[in-house]
């Protein structure tokens, strides 16, 4: 942690470096003694102070100096930091000013100089102040800041994106802090410019890109090398287990991943059943403990990074990024998972990020705080997403299309729900209109019985309607399904034609795709179960058919 900070200012050089050198002897190795010869000066410098959160404790001030006295320094300090301790120095004619001070800025204390010996006359009046001020001191927070409107999507996709990366972040909302407004007048920013995000070295950088942040917190997202054994891509539970798999034996790994590792468990407030967490663990959990076990092996992850497109050039495969560079490797896994369906009704897609969101039910919770929350869905995701908006909301309402919750979640969850008295389901409903300005302020309903409609008020939608893979940017090279799902192994054989891309004299594996060397695992892979486990238990046994697949072209 930082040391809090004893500010002393004194136009006087002399007197100025008596009172530090007496300062840094007595309370140097607890606190930081920081100078400044003018009120001014030391304005400034509070400023920086409060853009990187750091703690002043204690003001020291001469009242005699020539452009703004102690005492006016003094109440201008305190709006920046109002719990510091505050005491001037003064001679012996000042004595008046200083008392009225007490009242008037609320000056803890005033000290005569010269104040020889210190053991005396200064250490024993600063101890006291210092002791009262450690008595109520809460340290501050010393991540990362994010400034903005709750309602602005832009602020939810850089909270999602430091939530994600499990990056511990402190939300300060424009609308509801006073602090948050100081420091925008600080950082010379301006409310269009939002989100403002600090770093906790004091620089900062407004509306900024996934990418611009993730240089910023040391996430990498060039590759360090131009040729791999195996890319993986995708950095969800199957693309995290290859990845540990393969670095750990023996294969120079990359994983690249678009959003965050973790995919879609990395969204989930509680997986319940998975092996070995009788209590569960929640998906970031799970996503922090993978990432520190592949990093361990010596995965290189590349975040946020996407692949574009697959060239071919035996015996390598060439991967495309978006940032226009090209990777290359022996052989390649593609886990990519699928992503949230969207909701097709109107205003959905206009207020996304700005009160309706798909997933994202852990960046958001604490700002529902005793609000009502809609969730649309009733499979699994949108039962944890209750579940976990019930422990934050005031109330949870659950819209499902169907006439129970029974037929695509679990039971377990079914219970939960049950026993959760500020859940409510609402069978047999859909949304058909989602209404506000600039964010969420009302939802349309329909009973898919009767037709009837209903507006409600609204502020938090969240969707969560099942999902669907994102592979188009395969097309022309990888073999899928009608619906997307990429076709392995005994799938690509089932129609007995040739197999397009194929040129070997075996089947392909298992898990490989009609290209010799690229596999797919998880979600994305056609006919695979959609789960945590199987998608962890495929990306592991994938990376025995890679090895089978290098003996050969190796
Ligand atoms: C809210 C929620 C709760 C769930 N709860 C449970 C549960 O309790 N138990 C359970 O067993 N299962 C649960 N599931 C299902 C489970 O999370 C998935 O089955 C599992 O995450 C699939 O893993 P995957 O690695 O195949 O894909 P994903 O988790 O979808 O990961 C794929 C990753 O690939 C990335 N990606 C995609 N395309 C590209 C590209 N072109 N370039 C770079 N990266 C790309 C994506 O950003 C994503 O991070 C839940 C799912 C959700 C959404």
């Amino acid at each position: 942690m930082n040391k809090p900070a004893i500010v002393t200012v004194d136009d006087d050089p002399e007197v100025l470096q008596a009172v530090v050198r007496d300062l840094r002897q007595e309370y140097g190795e607890n606190y930081r003694i920081l100078r400044a010869d003018s009120g001014a000066s030391a304005l400034e410098a509070l400023e920086q102070l409060k853009l990187r959160n750091q703690s002043v404790a204690l003001f020291l001030v001469d009242q005699r100096m020539p452009q703004m006295s102690g005492v006016e320094f003094l109440e201008q300090a305190m709006s920046i930091f109002p719990d510091a301790k505050r005491a001037l120095l003064t001679a012996y004619a000042d004595t008046d000013a200083a008392i009225r001070a007490i009242n008037t800025t609320k000056i803890d204390y005033y000290l005569m100089k010269p104040w020889n010996p210190p053991e005396e006359r200064l250490y024993p009046v600063l101890n006291d102040l210092l002791d009262d001020w450690q008595a109520t001191f809460r340290p501050p927070f010393e991540g990362i800041r994010v400034i903005g409107n709750r309602w602005s999507p832009h602020s939810h996709q850089v909270k999602d994106f430091l939530a994600r990366n499990q990056v511990p972040y402190e939300w300060m909302d424009i609308e509801l802090s006073k602090e948050a407004e100081q420091l925008v007048e600080y950082a010379d920013c301006n409310k269009i410019h939002f989100p403002l995000v600090i770093f906790p070295d004091g620089s900062k950088l407004t509306q900024p890109t996934n990418t611009e942040i993730a240089e910023k917190i040391g996430l990498r997202t060039q590759a360090q090398q131009p040729f791999y054994d195996l890319i993986i891509v995708g950095g969800g539970p199957a693309g995290l287990a290859a990845a540990v798999y393969g670095a750990s034996e023996g294969l120079r790994t990359v994983m690249i991943e678009r959003e965050a590792p973790g995919g879609q468990a990395g969204t989930s407030s509680r997986i319940e059943n998975y092996l070995g967490f009788p209590v569960g663990l929640s998906g970031g959990d799970l996503a922090r403990r993978a990432v520190t076990q592949a990093r361990r092996f010596g995965v290189e992850i590349l975040t946020p990074q996407e692949a574009k497109g697959i060239r071919v050039a035996d015996p390598y495969r060439f991967l495309q990024l978006s940032d226009g560079s090209e990777i290359s490797c022996h052989a390649m896994i593609l886990a990519l998972g699928v992503a949230w369906r969207r909701l097709d009704v109107p205003g959905v897609n206009r207020l996304t990020g700005a009160g309706v969101y798909y997933g994202a039910a852990q960046a958001e919770a604490m700002s529902c705080k005793d609000e009502e929350v809609y969730i649309v869905g009733g499979a699994n995701s949108a039962g944890q997403a209750a579940m976990y908006f019930s422990k934050y909301a005031r109330h949870v309402t659950m819209l499902v299309r169907g006439d129970s919750l029974g037929i695509s979640m679990s039971q377990y969850l079914i219970d939960q729900i049950a026993d959760t008295p500020n859940i409510t389901v609402k069978t047999q409903t859909s949304v058909i209109e989602a209404k506000g300005e600039t964010s969420l302020e009302a939802i349309t309903l329909k009973n898919n019985l009767t037709g009837e409609t209903q507006t409600v008020p609204a502020t938090s939608l969240f969707i969560f309607i099942g999902a669907a893979p994102r592979t188009e940017w395969l097309d022309g090279v990888i073999e899928r399904s009608d619906r997307g799902f990429i076709l392995t192994g005994p799938d690509l054989l089932r129609d007995k034609q040739h197999i397009k891309g194929w040129n070997l004299e075996r089947d392909p594996y298992l898990l490989e795709t009609n290209i010799p060397g690229i596999f797919a695992v998880g979600d994305v892979r056609h006919g695979s179960v959609k789960r945590v486990a199987s998608g962890v238990g495929e990306g592991s046994i994938c990376v025995q058919f890679v090895h089978q697949y290098l003996s050969k072209v190796l």
